[in-house]
């Protein structure tokens, strides 16, 4: 346990060995973008699971809300027990891995909204309803081609042959997840998108007015026709690029920087870093910085990574260790590198992607592997800008 803040002399920044800049402005602005590339009859959600992908998910969803979401999916029903006081009692809460058995009354206790994706959550959902007469809305995930999660054709179709089989159910929508969206041109989504529609149309036989959900960030993009009542992004909110093979139409939200704790002129050709793996020239400069792969830089971006000190390009010199990594800092200006340095690690010159690219990762992966030990600073939404 730290010491009580009272008893500090010092700020958490100073203390920090990192700082996480999170512009919620930036993800506000994404949201909009998104909801303008959709119908305006779609409901343009939020996914905020994994701590708004290691974003923090208390200023995210107080963001978003402001803005005007009034849907957020998360995976865990603890995840949704955290939320519902973040964002008041109006907003839809969707826990998409559904209720672990017995957990269905903290569903009803807290309106979250359980995805049912086995006949075993569906009729334990159905029953509980039943038993405590509550009208709790509820998703029912269909697999469309995925082979993860979700109700199978032949399950699917043995519910809706049975009488009984969604009895109790007051299902909001039919949902099933895309497997290859970010890749337009794989026809698998054609596939999944066909599947999909036959399957609502047959759901609506039972129930009339079952909307829609398939589309993630990527399905957005692949246009209106998968876009369908309830949209599902999260990577492209947080500056993630939805469409990886053209330019990246979401706005950076994350920056990454890392101070340097020492740096050092090597006199002669030496090895840095644990393995000896890397050899500095004679001359060399060398700057070290307090973040490590505790922090969630991947030991695989130590060979051929790099960073930036102003607009200097800055490789990784050897392999990045738990709490620390070195740069060689060799073509930067001493005067760059003073008390208070710090290393750009994502930055308007290398996005998450291209540190996730540079790991052999992806985006995703990168933010959700985001320390804890950073210092945070969230850049507010303008309040000007709300609507
Ligand atoms: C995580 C998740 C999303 C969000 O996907 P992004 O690619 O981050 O937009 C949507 N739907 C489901 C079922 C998910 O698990």
């Amino acid at each position: 346990m730290p010491a009580p803040a009272a008893l500090l002399h010092s700020t958490p920044e100073a203390r920090a060995g990192a700082v996480l800049t999170v512009d919620l402005a930036a993800l506000v602005e994404n949201w909009r973008l998104l909801k303008r590339k959709a119908a305006p009859a779609c409901d343009m959600g939020a996914v905020v699971k994994a701590d708004a992908y290691g974003l923090g998910l208390e200023p995210v969803a107080r963001a978003l809300k402001a803005a005007g979401c009034a849907t957020f999916y998360v995976a865990h029903l603890d995840e949704g027990l955290a939320l519902r006081p973040i964002v008041g009692p109006e907003p839809r809460v969707v826990v998409m891995h559904g209720p672990n058995p017995g957990t269905e009354r903290d569903f009803a206790g807290q309106r979250l909204i359980p995805v049912l994706s086995t006949p075993q959550q569906v009729k334990a959902w159905g029953s509980f309803a039943q038993a405590n007469d509550v009208l709790m809305e509820s998703l029912v995930q269909i697999d469309t081609g995925m082979n993860r999660l979700g109700l199978t054709e032949s399950e699917f179709a043995g519910l809706m042959n049975d009488p009984d089989g969604f009895a109790g159910l007051t299902p909001l929508a039919l949902m099933s997840h895309l497997a290859v969206a970010e890749t337009p041109a794989h026809g698998l989504n054609a596939q999944q998108r066909a599947r999909f529609a036959s399957a609502l149309s047959t759901f609506r036989l039972k129930f009339g007015d079952a909307k829609g959900s398939l589309a993630n960030s990527a399905g957005i993009f692949l246009g209106t026709g998968f876009q369908y009542d309830f949209a599902r992004p999260g990577a492209a909110l947080y500056g993630v690029n939805p469409n990886p093979d053209g330019p990246n139409p979401m706005i950076p939200v994350v920056r990454l920087q890392a101070k340097i704790l020492q740096v050092r002129r090597v006199d002669a050709p030496s090895p840095v870093g644990y393995g000896a793996t890397f050899q500095a020239p004679d001359g060399a400069k060398l700057a070290t910085v307090s973040m490590g792969y505790a922090d969630g830089l991947l030991r695989s971006w130590g060979a051929g990574g790099h960073g930036h000190v102003d607009d200097v390009k800055v490789p990784v010199a050897g392999r990045v260790s738990m709490d620390l990594t070195t740069f060689d800092v060799s073509a930067v200006a001493a005067s760059s590198l003073g008390p208070g340095a710090m290393v750009d690690i994502i930055g308007s010159r290398q996005s998450v992607d291209d540190l996730a690219a540079a790991s052999g990762t992806i985006g995703y992966e990168i933010l959700t592997a985001l320390g804890r030990r950073y210092h945070r600073r969230y850049l507010p939404a303008p309040a000007a800008a709300r609507k």
